[in-house]
């Protein structure tokens, strides 16, 4: 039987090359459901091509569109936000890979963990929000969470047949994104074009931002944090511009294993849709002779005080990583509208994060009031910079 796959967030740059792994394993994965949020002829497309068992399109004013387009065809369409939380649930589906952006990951996340579902996860900002309550509940559920962001691909990797072994510490690489070479004065006036215009990943908006910014290598921490349960004093930022070497492991003997592979997010989606298998692929190969220099820096936290500011919310806990992802999300989004500068970003978060009650362990809802008052915040103290 091939194994039923959810794809959340089809639409995007990680849902499309899943899609395309599919293709390409067409006997051992079957799509039973695809979601947008609003790009219904993307949608409708993959659709037809891949016919899953259903559909959800986010933005309900286009489910009369889509439903009219599929009626001639077996696929059973849904709108709305709550769509997407049932349809995870539904029986043929085995794995649920979650490739929304930011906090809307969250709900069909903990719907699918609901369900038994084993999560192939993409959407980082889950485990950044609830990464306690989540393992708690996969733990509970029984069910596992196999990363797809290409650093915990490779410690998941590097952790293999390591169950009782002690981690020292993990290097998370980063590459150092677009202006890994510029200086402070450099980064107050970087328009949006150049922003987006990531070295070696071709990502969506948002998370080329934050790779920009380095709130990418930030989120990634926190997210780590959770996956490996390590604290954030083994957690060590590694900057490391080629993107071959995609992290590290160092283990309690001093020994260190890194797992590396050409910069293309369809391995560790592949990694992720087969696990525990590997399956035999085609892809181009890594060649050594395109990579005579691997090369690695330590990170700048101060031209980047993302990162400053990722750490000392993984060390507060509580609901304050889930206030930084909040104020983080208002940010980026003002700086793609042009309303804010790039290094004014930061100080809005610092200022939300410090603004925000603290709550030691929040449950979901405490999580939700959080993000909310968070955003607010920030789109707030945003005014008086547009
Ligand atoms: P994209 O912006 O390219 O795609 C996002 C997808 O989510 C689209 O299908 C979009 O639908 C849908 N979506 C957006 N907002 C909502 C919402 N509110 N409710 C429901 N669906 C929504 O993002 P990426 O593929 O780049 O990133 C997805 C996730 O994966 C992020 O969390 C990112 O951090 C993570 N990730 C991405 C990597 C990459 O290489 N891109 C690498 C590692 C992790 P529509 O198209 O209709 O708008
Ligand atoms: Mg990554």
């Amino acid at each position: 039987m091939p194994k039923g796959i959810a794809i959340l967030g089809s639409t995007g740059s990680i849902g499309t090359q899943t899609l395309q792994v599919v293709a390409a394993f067409q006997e051992e994965f079957s799509v039973e459901v695809l979601t947008a949020n609003k790009n219904a002829d993307l949608l409708i497309k993959q659709a037809i091509e891949f016919q899953p068992n259903a559909v959800v399109i986010g933005n309900e004013c286009e489910y009369e569109y889509v439903t009219e387009v599929l009626k001639n065809y077996p696929v059973k369409v849904f709108a709305g936000r709550d769509a997407i939380c049932q349809v995870v649930q539904m029986e043929s589906v085995d794995l649920v890979l979650t490739a929304v952006v930011g906090y809307s990951g969250l709900k069909p996340t903990i719907s699918a963990i609901n369900a038994g579902k084993d999560i192939a996860l993409a959407n980082k900002e889950t485990l950044v929000i609830a990464g306690e309550l989540i393992v708690r509940m996969i733990q509970d559920k029984g069910v596992q969470i196999i990363p797809v962001d290409s650093e915990h691909s490779a410690i998941f990797q590097c952790l293999a047949g390591e169950t009782n072994n002690k981690i020292e510490k993990i290097y998370l690489t980063a590459s150092g994104g677009p202006f890994r070479n510029y200086s402070i004065d450099d980064l107050k006036n970087v328009p949006v074009k150049e922003a987006l215009n990531h070295p070696n990943w071709n990502m969506g908006k948002k998370i080329s931002i934050d790779s920009a910014s380095m709130m990418n290598k930030g989120l990634e921490a926190i997210e780590a944090r959770w996956l490996f349960g390590v604290d954030t004093e083994q957690v060590e930022i590694l900057i490391h511009p080629q993107s071959v070497i995609h992290s590290l492991v160092q283990f309690c003997d001093g020994s260190i294993k890194a797992q590396m592979g050409r910069p293309d997010m369809k391995l560790p989606i592949l990694y992720a849709l087969g696990y525990p298998k590997r399956m035999e692929s085609d892809f181009p190969r890594f060649s050594f002779a395109d990579y005579p220099k691997l090369t690695f820096e330590q990170a700048d936290i101060k031209k980047f005080r993302n990162l400053a500011l990722s750490f000392e919310a993984m060390y507060r806990g509580g609901n304050i990583p889930c206030a930084l992802n909040a104020a983080n999300e208002a940010v980026v989004h003002a700086f793609l509208y042009e309303k804010v500068g790039f290094m004014e970003m930061s100080d809005i978060i610092e200022k939300v994060m410090n603004t925000i009650s603290f709550i030691k362990k929040p449950g979901i809802e405490e999580l939700e009031e959080t993000n909310l008052e968070s955003y607010r915040l920030a789109e707030l103290l945003l005014r008086k910079y547009s």
